[in-house]
């Protein structure tokens, strides 16, 4: 050994240097911790004079090679540092909550403000982080096989106006896990919380590890840009959050698609059911964040034997009981109707408005602390019943049957196959509308959050793939399958 410590510690420090953006090449890669690449200093990462993007684009065909660049360098990477964009992504959303939920509600307007910092703060709950990726193996006489999860490179994603930065946070989480960068067309109404979310986590991801615009988003987001991203040829998996337009033109673009659709959840209450109870999760569930959630309850439908006490702890558990006739009112101001068919829609100027100010519409006060409005609607057909109206709003339906309840739930549904909900005490109930409904999510017996973790047990997610069947989103759900055979050979047993 001729070279002198110093020497060789300058060509370590050379190396790792060298090795910053462009990844490990054949190297084993680092893990993180004392042999991770050293920090880039915070004042180089965020002088414009670096060049750096921050994920902030214009132009969908730079987007798209600033995002190869950085898929390219992550999935060199260790899982350790994978991990480690993760935690920084998450962290930022945790403390930062308060600030960028604030941020989010005044651009969006929709919604309960204080419901914006604890979608955030779930969200950062949510992400499993590489953790979430598995693999398996065959072993016997002929060798072993290791099937494994790899990224699919960049992929192209829409978010709603719902919930912009939550839906792109967890989106970036999972997706990096698996390896992959993205380019995000988000909703033009939430579109500068989308953009400034991803500049401080690829800022911070760039400060820690070297590789910008692993998060890309088009800060003027339009539907021809959405377009460019379907049709790019270095885009290999569309991701899209959001209603039947998005979903309808995700599925055109002959890619391979996840589509996470819109839904309009039914709750059956049978006469078996915990009344109160089930009151109390309609009001938890169906209020939060005044009914932007796309899992949230739209529309209940009760057996008659039940309704009178139904409505009744409705009441008695906070919400706020209209007469048919205002129910009706507010219906045509929070729904339309397309003139040339189709199912009847919200009313945007409507959505994820506060319960008092539907109130003050018709010229009603109503209590402050009121988080939910509900009446009995004419019939199952009654529009408020049939349209996903995302307001906190609930119409409720007396049925003469449970079987007539589930029927009128199934319509309702309308084939979107996202959730339903029933509360029963009867074993039989839940299994018959489990079977008939065929939805990704059923809850029994709880608030639909319930379902996404949120009281009940399991993992949650804001992508929830209903229409094209991968469910409840993970860092699985962004992968390909990868396998790899040794004949005859490393079966060491
Ligand atoms: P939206 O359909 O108006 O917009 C969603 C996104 O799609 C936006 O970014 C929008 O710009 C884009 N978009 C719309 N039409 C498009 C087209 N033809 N081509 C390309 N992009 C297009 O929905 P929204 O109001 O933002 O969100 C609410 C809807 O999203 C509801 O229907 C709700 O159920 C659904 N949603 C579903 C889930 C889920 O996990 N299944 C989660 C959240 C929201």
């Amino acid at each position: 050994m001729t070279q002198t410590n110093d020497q060789l510690i300058r060509e370590m420090v050379e190396k790792v240097l060298s090795h910053v953006q462009s990844g490990w090449g054949g190297r084993t890669a680092p893990t993180a911790g004392k042999e991770a690449p050293p920090p880039i200093s915070s004042r180089q990462a965020a002088s414009p004079a670096s060049g750096r993007q921050f994920g902030q684009f214009t132009d969908v065909e730079q987007a798209v090679a600033a995002a190869k660049v950085a898929q390219r360098a992550i999935a060199r990477r260790s899982l350790a540092q994978r991990q480690e964009a993760i935690d920084l992504i998450r962290r930022i959303i945790t403390e930062r909550a308060d600030e960028l939920g604030r941020l989010e509600y005044e651009e969006t307007k929709i919604g309960h403000p204080p419901h914006k910092s604890e979608k955030l703060l779930t969200a950062g709950r949510l992400a499993q982080g590489v953790r979430g990726l598995s693999t398996s193996c065959f072993s016997g006489d002929h060798g072993i096989t290791l099937d494994e999860r790899g990224p699919w490179g960049v992929v192209g994603v829409v978010t709603p106006v719902t919930h912009s930065l939550p839906t792109l946070a967890v989106n970036a989480m999972d997706m990096i896990a698996a390896g992959n960068s993205l380019v995000c067309n988000p909703h033009p109404g939430g579109k500068k919380i989308a953009a400034h979310g991803a500049r401080l986590f690829n800022q911070a991801i760039y400060e820690k590890l070297g590789i910008d615009n692993l998060i890309c988003v088009i800060v003027n987001p339009t539907l021809e840009s959405a377009g460019a991203i379907f049709k790019h040829p270095d885009v290999r998996l569309l991701v899209v959050t959001g209603g039947p337009g998005v979903v309808a033109a995700a599925l055109a673009s002959g890619k391979r698609a996840i589509c996470a659709g819109p839904g309009n959840p039914p709750v059956v209450v049978d006469a078996s059911a915990d009344i109160d109870n089930a009151a109390r999760c309609i009001i938890d569930g169906g209020s939060y964040d005044n009914n932007l959630l796309c899992i949230s309850e739209k529309e209940v439908f009760v057996e008659s034997a039940v309704f009178d006490q139904f409505m009744d702890a409705m009441s008695k558990a906070g919400a706020y009981r209209l007469t048919s006739q205002q129910l009706d009112e507010l219906t045509r101001l929070c729904v339309e109707t397309p003139k040339n068919g189709g199912l009847p829609h919200a009313n945007k100027k409507f959505v994820g408005a506060e319960p008092q100010t539907l109130a003050e519409q018709i010229g009603l006060k109503i209590p402050a602390d009121c988080r939910l409005l509900f009446g009995q609607a004419a019939s199952n057909m009654h529009d408020l019943v049939q349209a996903e109206q995302m307001t906190p709003l609930m119409p409720i339906v007396k049925c003469d049957s449970f079987e007539q309840a589930v029927d009128f739930a199934k319509q309702a549904e309308h084939g979107f196959g996202h959730t339903a909900i029933i509360h029963s005490r009867l074993v039989d109930h839940m299994t018959y509308m489990g079977k008939e409904m065929d939805t990704t999510c059923y809850v029994k017996n709880g608030p639909s959050v319930a379902a996404l973790g949120a009281g009940g047990e399991g993992y949650g997610n804001f992508t929830i793939a209903c229409s094209t069947g991968e469910g409840v989103a993970t860092p699985l759900t962004y992968t390909r399958f990868r396998r790899c055979t040794m004949v005859d050979n490393l079966r060491i047993v």
